[in-house]
């Protein structure tokens, strides 16, 4: 049965996990992953997901199949997150949510359903984007293409090529887009700049599928949805998948939500219907235990207030990060201009380095970075950051 199967290629980030992992130097950092770390070097457990914790524990609830739709009170605190408390949106039944097995999920079960929907239409993603993009709705039976978005040269963002490519877009296509944070290269589009790919989107046809894995991590809660909500007040209609992985810090509970914004709320019903057979088919019901923990954070005003502190402390950490490594880079002699890392947004930056200075990096010193020159701002602390901006250094010499 299984002989034909042939090797699949190794995941590269996974991969470079693995090499850090064998790697026996005992000054090695890993800047490679997608996770934020604390000043100590941990996956930090957020107070606000300690106590909700504490208390489902307390309550001995017991642990019954959930909806297919997942927690009510979880999908509504993920659309007010998503659309701002108060949005007259959340109650004109437009607006529909299902609790998902993190972003991955969402943008699994969004794909299922937009195959079902539009099974011609193709796909276009950021050059780059995160990889598995493409893999997600290449696997869904997409085909996947790219429109222009990083600028090497300015290190920011190819605006022209970019809106040039969207405006050159067949009606119907599947547009994903990241809401802010933007990964791997820590590049946004500025708000007037998202107005205008609004406008073009409308004026195309073309699908939104807004991507939003780092909500609290650009500006603050409310600003990295200003996208989201500027296409909802224009009457666009989406999809949205959120990830909680790293707002709350929850990577291994799967926490996320895919959400549309239908135009009427007769749509949105038969919409969800139709969603419902894509999960029921796909895994039956999302699981409970951290979807309650986001729930009771997100639905208690003190444990969201809390969160919203906490999430503060991880994004300013980062910043502060990102100004120290410019500085320190500077004072180690480091001619290159490397300002525009302040410019991104996120836990990632696109340094601007070469595969071979990587190689370096990691072979010289034991600082791994994806081949890409992305690196992981959020694994950076105090202890290792004068050690890797004279990695750098040395490397850039
Ligand atoms: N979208 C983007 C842009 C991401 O970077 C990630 C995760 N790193 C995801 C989606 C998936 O998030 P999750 O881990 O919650 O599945």
């Amino acid at each position: 049965l299984f002989e034909s199967v042939e090797l699949a290629p190794r995941d590269p980030i996974l991969g470079l996990n693995e090499q850090f992992n064998a790697d026996t130097r005992a000054g090695k950092v890993n800047l490679g992953v997608g996770v934020y770390y604390d000043d100590e070097g941990r996956i930090p457990l957020l107070k606000a997901v300690h106590k909700a914790e504490v208390a489902r524990v307390e309550a001995a609830a017991p642990r019954g199949y959930l909806p297919i739709e997942g927690i009510s009170a979880y999908n509504k605190g993920a659309q007010r997150l998503l659309l701002g408390a108060g949005n007259p949106l959340l109650e004109s039944g437009r607006v529909l949510t299902a609790q998902s097995l993190g972003g991955t999920g969402a943008l699994k079960i969004g794909a299922d359903f937009l195959k079902w929907l539009k099974p011609d239409a193709n796909v276009v993603i950021s050059n780059p984007s995160w990889e598995n993009h493409r893999a997600l709705f290449e696997r869904a039976g997409f085909t996947v293409e790219t429109y222009p978005y990083y600028d090497a040269a300015t290190h920011g963002l190819d605006f022209n090529g970019m809106t040039a490519a969207l405006n050159a877009l067949p009606e119907g296509t599947i547009v994903i887009l990241h809401a802010c944070c933007h990964n791997p290269t820590g590049v946004d589009p500025t708000f007037d700049q998202w107005k205008e790919i609004a406008r073009i989107i409308k004026q195309r046809d073309l699908v939104p599928f807004l991507d939003i894995a780092y909500q609290g991590f650009g500006e603050g809660i409310e600003e990295d949805a200003a996208v989201v909500r500027y296409f909802a007040d224009q009457d666009i209609t989406m999809l949205v998948s959120s990830s909680f992985s790293k707002s709350f810090s929850l990577y291994g509970e799967r926490v996320g939500a895919l959400t549309l914004i239908c135009s009427s709320s007769e749509e949105g019903e038969r919409v969800l219907s139709q969603l419902k057979r894509v999960i029921r088919t796909n895994y039956s019901n999302p699981p409970t235990h951290g979807g309650t923990i986001v729930s009771m954070v997100l639905n208690t005003p003190e444990l969201y207030d809390l969160w919203a502190t906490e999430l503060a402390g991880m994004r300013e950490r980062i910043r502060s990060m990102r100004q120290q490594l410019v500085e320190k880079l500077k004072a180690e002699g480091v001619n290159k201009d490397f300002s525009f890392v302040l410019e991104q947004r996120g836990m990632f930056s696109y340094s601007g380095l070469t595969k071979e200075q990587v190689d370096r990096l990691r072979e010289e010193h034991g600082v791994y970075a994806v081949s890409s020159g992305r690196i992981c701002v959020a694994a950076l602390n105090s202890r290792n950051i004068d050690y890797v901006a004279k990695a750098i250094a040395s490397v850039l010499a």
